[in-house]
């Protein structure tokens, strides 16, 4: 699904370099190399302020620890996301609030969550799934209207912006309260491990999530509130101040082999290539087919496999129909749209060093499955 090394080998001595010197420096922890790459990453995203931390899901737990949130406190989500999102929100003993998504982009279905506000909802947290924005401009309008925190799940869409109906622009993450990350290897920007980052313009947050990340303490030894332990390490940060001026041309050869993608298939009626939001850049961090009821899904992907071709399901099961996260308040029917997604989308090869051929191949036996159906 992804080639990681090639990516490497292109920047290979760059990155070396990178960590032989934090090697050598010994500052493994909380080093210059994690300041120059926060300071460098706000710059990039235009946000005063970045929050190193260890990985993407410690990132959505800081911001609703950030945020205060008592439990039983509400926070609306959609059902068709990766897990960590619920999963930060149980964790906290908050009552995770699920919504359906809108079918063509995938993105949180405003009216649903409108329609999923009690008195005790607090925050929404809008997944930018597979690379693009939800509607932030009905989000952000529904957060003012209800006085409600808005934390963006930007793990799979850093570096894609978001257009409003007044013209302005600002990038993913950067819109809501509070912006979260992943650094994952496999994530648009990724390091050789785990990291993370939380981004927000506001600056008392931005305090208090630096304290929460740091073991709650203002002082060393003086602990003012609970917190947790979670830091980018040094080297992470320096592989990572490697890729980032990288990253607008990784973006570019992602949605160069999107658009491929996208012309190959044009007249293939049983493949629903991804809608475009119209108002956000698209990142791809999956390009993510949505398959004609009559099409055998695993068959399809197990036709791929034989011929070396990688396809995966992002995602085939719903929050709200997983074991841990079943919950009295739903039933199978009650998000008809997840529901068919789940069973019928499928996501092909895609990362920064697809070549012709590759996508070539790909296209080629996937109509070749079809063809034969
Ligand atoms: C990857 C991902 C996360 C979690 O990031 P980790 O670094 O793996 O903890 C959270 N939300 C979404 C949507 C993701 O894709």
């Amino acid at each position: 699904m992804v080639d990681l090394v090639s990516q490497y080998e292109k920047i290979q001595s760059e990155v070396d370099q990178a960590i032989s010197n934090v090697v050598r420096s010994s500052a493994y922890i909380n080093g210059p190399e994690v300041k120059s790459f926060q300071a460098e990453l706000e710059k990039y995203l235009g946000v005063k302020h970045v929050i190193p931390c260890a990985n993407g899901t410690d990132a959505l737990q800081i911001a609703m620890m950030g945020l205060g949130l008592k439990p039983g406190d509400e926070v609306i989500t959609a059902t068709f996301t990766y897990v960590a999102t619920a999963e930060v929100i149980a964790l906290l003993g908050l009552k995770p609030v699920l919504v359906d998504v809108d079918e063509d982009t995938f993105g949180l279905n405003p009216e649903q969550v409108k329609a999923a506000i009690t008195d005790k909802t607090k925050a929404i947290v809008p997944v930018h799934l597979f690379g693009q924005c939800a509607d932030m401009d009905a989000v952000m309008e529904i957060a003012r209207e209800h006085n409600l925190f808005v934390v963006e799940d930007t793990a799979q869409a850093i570096g894609a912006k978001y257009t409003f109906k007044d013209g302005s622009q600002q990038s993913a993450g950067t819109i809501g309260d509070i912006g979260t990350t992943s650094f994952f290897p496999s994530k648009n920007l990724g390091c050789f491990g785990d990291g993370g980052a939380i981004f927000t313009n506001d600056d008392e947050l931005a305090k208090n999530m630096r304290i929460i990340a740091n073991h709650g303490q203002t002082v060393r030894y003086y602990h003012d509130m609970i917190g947790v332990n979670s830091r980018l390490d040094s080297i992470q940060a320096a592989i990572l101040r490697c890729k980032l001026p990288h990253l607008d041309s990784y973006i570019a050869a992602r949605q160069d082999a999107a658009a491929y993608y996208d012309k190959a298939f044009a007249d293939v009626e049983e493949l629903k290539t991804p809608a475009r939001n119209t108002s956000s850049s698209h990142v791809f961090h999956q390009y993510t087919l949505t398959l004609a009821d009559k099409i055998d899904r695993n068959a399809l992907v197990e036709y791929l496999q034989s011929k070396d071709i990688p396809a995966m399901i992002y995602y085939p099961v719903a929050l709200h129909m997983q074991k841990a996260y079943k919950d009295e308040r739903y039933n199978d029917g009650d998000f008809p749209v997840t529901e068919r997604l789940v069973s019928r989308v499928f996501s092909l090869p895609m990362h920064t060093e697809l070549e012709k051929e590759q996508l070539e191949l790909i296209t080629t036996e996937v109509k070749n499955f079809i063809n034969n159906q």
